[in-house]
């Protein structure tokens, strides 16, 4: 049995990949996404384990230097890492692992390991990223500005990502990723 593939989701806060996410999760059953560990607090309605496994950050620098993760990076000033363990368990079922992480945790994977395949994913215009991250009413206008601040500099990373996915139209841009997940079993060896 051939291992599967590490598929990498990045783009900027607000663009729309957890909604992404969710939809391809529920057409692919050999895709499982991978859980991460991370200092930042819950937001409402997030469940540890679920959304993420929430450490404190002794608790995140003991794992690190345990040998815990396969890439960890500071984003937005909190910790945040993907366990070895889950993506090498996945892997060797022969399944797809899914990591929604950022573009400094993506180029980490990329030159650290083979069978990856990242996807960017970008809104149709900058205003449209401002609106969401507003409507979606979780972080304070500071926290908001950082991550528009941030967005600039992840999408100067967009060159080094195999494949770019607008997320104009949700359908669309499901379709788009289940179109390359698709496409990996005869292009890739
Ligand atoms: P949020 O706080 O909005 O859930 O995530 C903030 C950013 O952290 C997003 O860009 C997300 O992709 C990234 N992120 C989430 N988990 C990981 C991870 O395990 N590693 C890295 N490098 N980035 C992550």
């Amino acid at each position: 049995m051939k291992p599967g593939y590490i598929i990498i989701i990045s783009g900027p806060s607000g663009v729309g990949k957890g909604t992404i996410i969710k939809r391809v999760l529920n057409v692919r059953d050999d895709l499982i996404l991978s859980v991460s560990a991370t200092t930042r607090k819950p937001r409402p309605g997030e469940v540890d384990g679920i959304s993420y496994h929430f450490m404190s950050t002794e608790e995140f620098k003991e794992a690190a230097n345990a040998g815990a993760f396969l890439e960890y990076c500071e984003v937005h000033g909190n910790l945040y890492g993907t366990l070895l363990e889950n993506v090498n368990n996945t892997l060797n079922q022969g399944k797809h692992i899914l990591l929604e992480i950022d573009t400094q945790g993506a180029e980490k994977v990329r030159l650290n390991h083979t069978r990856v395949i990242s996807i960017f994913v970008v809104p149709p215009t900058f205003q449209t990223l401002i609106n969401r991250l507003h409507e979606r009413n979780t972080e304070d206008p500071d926290v908001i500005k950082n991550r528009l601040m941030m967005a600039g500099n992840e999408l100067a990373t967009i060159g080094k990502y195999d494949y770019i996915v607008v997320n104009d139209k949700l359908d669309v841009a499901t379709t788009d990723i289940l179109d390359i997940l698709d496409s990996l079993e005869t292009t890739i060896n």
